[in-house]
């Protein structure tokens, strides 16, 4: 039968493949009773489920691919840690022997009792945990139950297969990479979780939130991923499976038509040099960087190298990564956002319990009221920028007194490496982000102190808006056609641009093509976006004609009918 589902997008592009799905053995488990000269021998049987996933573990690890985010080690290591944790492999056995139940029923039992303490966790980063230590009791059941589910005989060679399943270990990604699976689905998941994110980087389209798909879907299906719609397609009848064929291929002689534009300078058709960068979370993104030709990293989100993982990296660490990046980016900017944690992204065992972590001791502050862990990052991006072009850029900023400490730590962390006597480019640029309203409206404070600037347009909607961008209850509000939020960006583009003070856009907003002509128009003449969106964009400036481009820009600021903003925003495009 055919039917579509419909999901949240992970990562774009279209695939077309038979399903393998993947077994939930925590939905298939029963409970029986153990007779009490069983008991050991139950006990036993649960310790050798333990040590396959033990050794499970060990041969994903050692099978990494080459070129693999650091993440895939660092969650792997995660989900051994859970494993071997007591709450997880000596509690069950204690409930075998007190309540002579199945090893199955004990483990799924505390399991849920984890869970609900998960559940009651207000940190959002810590509550997605809740998914890791489901991901690790999932494996150890398939281990007792013997349920690992190979693809069936006519589908193993198949390159192409889609993976449906209720949910996925970042450790299942991993094997995607090895086995070449051509994408997945999940029941459950947000956007945010790390399974997602690892999708985005392995570059294969991918939904989450299907609900139902594990139990509509039978194996072997024929179905159809439309990355860019957000839909499912299964059983697709030959007009469908056709115009999706068409659809794919022309997707990829896109993709490698855009190739051509690596070395093209990007300008408009008038002339006009607009400044295309890209955004890293890691140094191993670089290589897609150098891929797409940017002309430089604008934003370098180093709080990543800060997660998942029990303690925090050194200044020696943090040096090596940085110059890392630096190096391999032969003299083209750097900008190295300082940490931002807090919110969605805690780190380890951070003790700071905020009521409205969005709101609370995020990013700048954080630093402020963490100044040693500051000043260590500090003197490790200054040791790097003796290697390279870089720049810092200080997140969040509200306070005009915000940038003074920050800049008086600068000057005590270069202090520290005089004493040293470590070389460092003394007259780094020194920025800030501006995403929070109260910011974009007080610009010139920011100006006065500051090199350049940089708008992270995901944070200013979520402030001007009052939409968490984590809450999926309020994701439908998230809108950056706002007319409030035009205003902002543009205002803040335009006087930026007035006094002469560089600025660039790191969000979203920056890699979303329907915008790019937007953007244009108010004049911003930087944009910085995640490398895969970078030649895409190429081509669109290249594209503009900039006086029209101008005069429709004008009306959308005079607008503040959401239909009409959308209706010349499609014209502007057209
Ligand atoms: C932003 O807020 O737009 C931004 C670029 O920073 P992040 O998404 O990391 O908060
Ligand atoms: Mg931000």
């Amino acid at each position: 039968m055919n039917f579509v589902l419909h999901g949240a997008s992970v990562s774009a592009g279209i695939t077309i493949g038979h399903a393998h799905l993947v077994s939930t053995a925590r939905l298939e488990v029963g409970h029986y009773a153990i007779a009490e000269d069983a008991v050991e021998d139950e006990i036993a049987r649960f310790n050798v489920a333990v040590g396959r996933v033990r050794d499970e573990f060990a041969a994903i690890e050692s099978h990494i691919p080459p070129g693999s985010p650091a993440e895939f080690g660092a969650l792997i290591n995660v989900h051994r840690m859970i494993l071997e944790d007591s709450t997880l492999s000596q509690v069950p056995q204690d409930l075998v022997r007190e309540r002579r139940c199945n090893a199955e029923w004990a483990l799924v039992q505390q399991m849920e009792r984890l869970v609900e303490q998960f559940d009651s966790i207000d940190d959002p980063y810590l509550r997605e945990r809740k998914a890791d230590v489901e991901q690790v009791v999932e494996r150890v059941l398939k281990a007792l139950m013997g349920t690992d589910t190979p693809p069936a005989p006519q589908l193993a060679e198949e390159k192409n297969l889609i993976v449906v399943a209720h949910d996925l270990a970042p450790a299942d990604m991993i094997l995607f990479k090895r086995h070449h699976f051509g994408g997945f689905v999940t029941d459950v998941g947000g956007v945010t979780s790390h399974t997602a994110i690892l999708a985005r980087s392995l570059g294969i389209p991918a939904l989450v939130g299907l609900h139902h798909a594990r139990h509509m879907i039978r194996e072997g299906e024929l179905v159809i991923v439309d990355g860019v719609q957000g839909v499912m397609i299964v059983d697709p009848d030959p007009i469908v499976l056709n115009e999706y064929q068409l659809r794919q291929s022309q997707l990829e002689i896109e993709r490698q038509k855009l190739k051509r534009l690596r070395t093209t300078r990007a300008a408009t058709l008038d002339g006009t040099p607009v400044e295309l960068f890209a955004n890293i979370e890691l140094p191993q993104d670089i290589a897609q960087v150098l891929e797409a030709g940017a002309q430089g990293v604008g934003l370098f989100r180093t709080e990543f190298l800060f997660m998942n993982r029990k303690d925090l990296p050194d200044e020696d660490e943090q040096f090596e990564a940085y110059r890392d990046v630096a190096q391999a980016m032969e003299g083209r900017p750097v900008v190295l956002r300082t940490l931002d944690v807090g919110a969605d992204k805690a780190l380890h065992g951070d003790g700071h319990v905020m009521p409205n972590p969005a709101m609370g001791l995020r990013a700048i502050r954080y630093c402020l009221a963490e100044p040693q862990m500051f000043l260590a990052q500090l003197r490790a991006i200054l040791r790097a920028s003796s290697y390279g072009e870089l720049r810092i850029l200080l997140p969040m900023l509200v306070h005009p007194h915000e940038v003074e400490q920050a800049l008086t730590l600068l000057r005590q962390a270069k202090q520290q490496l005089d004493e040293r006597g470590v070389p460092y480019a003394a007259s780094i640029p020194v920025g800030g982000m501006i995403e929070i309203p109260a910011a974009a409206l007080a610009l010139p404070i920011f100006m006065r102190r500051l090199d350049f600037l940089s708008l992270g347009t995901n944070d200013l909607i979520q402030y001007t808006l009052a939409i968490d961008r984590a809450d999926d209850a309020v994701a439908h509000l998230y809108d950056p056609l706002h007319p409030a939020v035009l205003q902002l960006v543009a205002r803040t583009i335009q006087t930026a641009n007035r006094a002469g003070t560089p600025l660039a856009v790191c969000g979203e907003m920056a890699g979303d093509l329907a915008l790019t002509r937007l953007l244009l128009g108010f004049g911003l003449r930087n944009f910085s976006m995640h490398p895969t969106q970078l030649l895409a964009i190429k081509e669109r400036v290249l594209k503009t004609d900039l006086a029209q481009t101008r005069t429709l820009t004008q009306r959308v600021l005079r607008s503040d009918d959401p239909g009409r903003i959308r209706e010349l925003i499609a014209k502007l495009n057209s």
